[in-house]
C-alpha cells in the first residue's frame, strides 16, 4: 500500500505506540488522585508541558500547554474560551478548517460580530483583507500556519504586525496542526497567545492534542466537571496518551529539518514528473508552501474518481479536507478562485518523510494510465 494522505493522519511511530502501551499497562493511576504514584504521574505530565513549550518557542515558566482530546477541541476551547464581548470584533480566515470555520460560525449563530479574511491565489490569507477588516474592536484573531487542503504557509510575523497596527490587546490563536514539527514556528517572536496542535497528524496517536497558552492570556472552560487541566478541561486526564504526544514531538522536532528537505525533494520530484502526463495539471498552492501539502488540479476530470481508481490501484489520495469530504464543494479553493470544473478536478496528495521517489514514480506511472483509458 501507498499511502500519499499524511494531512489526514499519519502512521504513529513504532516508539510512539510502545509509549501508550508501557504507560497504559504499567502507570494507569489517574493523575489525579492524591497518592504517590500518581503524583510522579502529574509531576511528569507538567515536565511535558513544558517541554512543548520549549519546542514552541515560548517561555516555560510563565506559559501554559493543556492536553485536550485533538486540535478540533483546542480549536472550540481557543474560539469559545475567549469570547468574552458581543461588541467586539472577531477575525477567521475563509481558508480555515471547519473545526475553526465551524466554530467561528456558531459564534456569529450566537450574536457575537464574525468577519471572515479572504485568501490570495496562493492560498495565503489575504493581508491586505486583513489590514482593510482589522480597526480598534478586533479582539480575537484566528488564522492558520499551514492551510490542510494547499499546503499554504500564512506569514505569522506579518499578521501578527498587522493586528499590532491596528488593535491593542488583541488575542491571536493559530491552528498549527499542520505547521508544527514540519515548519519553523516560533510563538513568541508572533506573539502567540493560544496555539493549537494535533497528535496524529505527526506520527502520534489519534485523540489527544494539545492548547499553548501564553501567560497573561484570559481563557475561560466550555467544558464542566472535575476541573482538571487548570479547570480549562475537566475529565480524566490521558496520561498514556500525552506520554505517546510528547514522544511523537520530540522526535518529530528532533528530524523537523532533515525531514524537511526530505520531503521538499519528493514534492519538486513530484511536480517534476507530472510533466509527462498527457492530462494538464495545476499546483493549487505553488509559492511560499509547505512541501508536505500539494493540492492537484486536473481540471476537465473528477477528483473523487481519480481518486478511486487510484485506491483500487493500492494508492492512497485524499480529495479536500478527510475531515470534510463528505461535503460538496470546496470553501478553499473556491475563494482561491478555481473554477467550479477545476475543484472538481483536484486531489490531495500529502507526504511524510518516509514516501519514496519510487512511490511517486507508481503514482505519476497510474495517474498516465487513468488518463490514457480515460481518453481511450
Ligand atoms: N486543524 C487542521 C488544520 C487540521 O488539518 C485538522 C485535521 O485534519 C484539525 C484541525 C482537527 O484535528 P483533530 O483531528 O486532532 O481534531
Amino acid at each position: 500500500m501507498i499511502y500519499f494522505d499524511n494531512a489526514a493522519t499519519t502512521q504513529p511511530y513504532k516508539e510512539v505506540v510502545d509509549t501508550f502501551f508501557e504507560a497504559s499497562l504499567n502507570k494507569f493511576y489517574n493523575p489525579s488522585a492524591s497518592y504517590l504514584p500518581s503524583f510522579n504521574l502529574f509531576k511528569e505530565i507538567n515536565g511535558y508541558r513544558k517541554q512543548i513549550i520549549e519546542y514552541l518557542g515560548g517561555d516555560k515558566e510563565l506559559d501554559n500547554v493543556i492536553f485536550t482530546s485533538g486540535a478540533t477541541e483546542s480549536d472550540n476551547l481557543a474560539v469559545f474560551g475567549t469570547c468574552f464581548n458581543k461588541h467586539k470584533k472577531y477575525l477567521f480566515s475563509v481558508g480555515e478548517h471547519p473545526a475553526i470555520y465551524n466554530s467561528a460560525m456558531e459564534l456569529k449563530n450566537r450574536g457575537y460580530n464574525v468577519e471572515f479574511i479572504s485568501l490570495q491565489k496562493n492560498g495565503q490569507i489575504d493581508y491586505d483583507d486583513l489590514e482593510r477588516k482589522c480597526d480598534k474592536d478586533v479582539c480575537f484573531v484566528s488564522l492558520m500556519s499551514v492551510n490542510n487542503e494547499t499546503g499554504a504557509i500564512n506569514n505569522l510575523e506579518k499578521i501578527r504586525e498587522i493586528i499590532d497596527k491596528k488593535t491593542e490587546n488583541c488575542v491571536f490563536h493559530v491552528d498549527a496542526v499542520q505547521g508544527f514539527c514540519k515548519i519553523k514556528i516560533n510563538v513568541k517572536k508572533c506573539k502567540i497567545n493560544l496555539l493549537s496542535i494535533s497528535g496524529h497528524k505527526i506520527h502520534g496517536l489519534k485523540g489527544v492534542g494539545a492548547l499553548y497558552i501564553s501567560k497573561g492570556t484570559r481563557l475561560k472552560n466550555i467544558n464542566y466537571g472535575g476541573g482538571q487541566e487548570f479547570n480549562l478541561r475537566s475529565g480524566t486526564v490521558n496520561y498514556p496518551a500525552i506520554c505517546a504526544l510528547t514522544r511523537a514531538i520530540e522526535i518529530s522536532f528532533k528530524n523537523k529539518d532533515e525531514n524537511y528537505l526530505k520531503v521538499l525533494d519528493l514534492k519538486n520530484y513530484l511536480t517534476e514528473k507530472l510533466k509527462s502526463l498527457k492530462s494538464n495539471v495545476i499546483v493549487a498552492s505553488d509559492s511560499n508552501c509547505s512541501p508536505y501539502i500539494v493540492s492537484l488540479i486536473f481540471e476537465g476530470n473528477r477528483g473523487e474518481t481519480i481518486m478511486r481508481y487510484l485506491d483500487s490501484k493500492n494508492i492512497l489520495v485524499g480529495t479536500g479536507s478527510a475531515c470534510s469530504s463528505s461535503k460538496v464543494g470546496n470553501r478553499v479553493l473556491e475563494n482561491m478562485k478555481y473554477t467550479q470544473r477545476q475543484i472538481l478536478g483536484s486531489i490531495r496528495i500529502s507526504f511524510c518523510a518516509k514516501n519514496t521517489k519510487d512511490e511517486i514514480d507508481k503514482l505519476v506511472k497510474e495517474l498516465q494510465n487513468y488518463f490514457t483509458n480515460v481518453n481511450a
